[in-house]
């Protein structure tokens, strides 16, 4: 069963707390084909027949998990988050099996860290990372907020006046703010693609990309 999945560019999801079902969810919903694991029997059963596969076994345990073909897989989440010694232990598992692609949900700065240190490419900190979007929202007149780890930036926003009923090129957004307009959005119509003629009016939204410094500054312009 997981050889054939795991084949297909499936991903292993360990822990079905609140972030792990979410996830799998997410996958299964785009069409990829999730292996879905969790020690906790209970847990298990509520949620069989969820997604194609559902897994009760210990992710720390090498043996149960190369039964189960994990290592036939190129990517996995670890989603626990309280137990660190599960989420540690199961990274190296992972690695010991092969897994190339590892993400991992880390509760703590020093829970990402040793889960760094021990192999994991890619750490997710949920709730330190919804934090701070939430921050800019409730903050400004930003109606969406993503930002990378390079500090880059991209927001959905309500236009500063200044920059309305001109070209993005008259209102020289770029020269000025050193941001760019990559989207705009009309009431009644979907976002399209903005260009150096394209003119912003009053009532539509934008989407801004740049440096966060200078979005930030950007949309907090009335
Ligand atoms: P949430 O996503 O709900 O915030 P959480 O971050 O609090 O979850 P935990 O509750 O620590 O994470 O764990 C999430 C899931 O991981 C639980 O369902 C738990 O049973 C499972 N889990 C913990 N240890 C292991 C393990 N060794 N093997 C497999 N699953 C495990």
């Amino acid at each position: 069963m997981a050889k054939r999945i795991g084949r297909g560019g499936g991903v292993v999801v360990i822990g079905l707390g609140r972030f792990g079902k979410s996830l799998a969810d997410e996958l299964e919903r785009d069409g990829v084909e999730v292996l879905a694991i969790d020690n906790d029997l209970k847990r298990v059963q509520d949620l069989a027949g969820r997604w194609t596969h559902i897994v009760q076994a210990d992710a720390t345990d090498a043996q149960a998990m190369e039964q189960l073909g994990v290592g036939e897989f190129s990517k996995a989440v670890i989603a626990i988050g309280h137990n660190l010694e599960a989420s540690v232990l199961t990274a190296f598992v992972l690695r010991k099996l092969g897994v190339a692609d590892i993400w991992a949900k880390a509760i703590t700065t020093s829970q990402g860290e040793i889960l760094s240190q021990v192999g994991v490419a890619h750490i997710v900190r949920p709730e330190h990372q919804m934090g701070k979007r939430v921050a800019h929202l409730v903050r400004g007149r930003m109606l969406d907020y993503i930002e990378f780890d390079d500090g880059y930036a991209i927001v959905k926003t309500k236009p500063p006046r200044d920059i309305l009923g001109r070209t993005l090129a008259e209102a020289g957004v770029r020269q000025r703010w050193g941001v760019t307009i990559v989207g705009i959005k009309s009431e009644g119509r979907d976002f399209s693609y903005a260009t150096p003629t394209s003119v912003v009016n009053e009532g539509d939204l934008i989407i801004v990309s740049g440096e966060r410094r200078k979005v930030e500054a950007f949309s907090d312009q009335e």
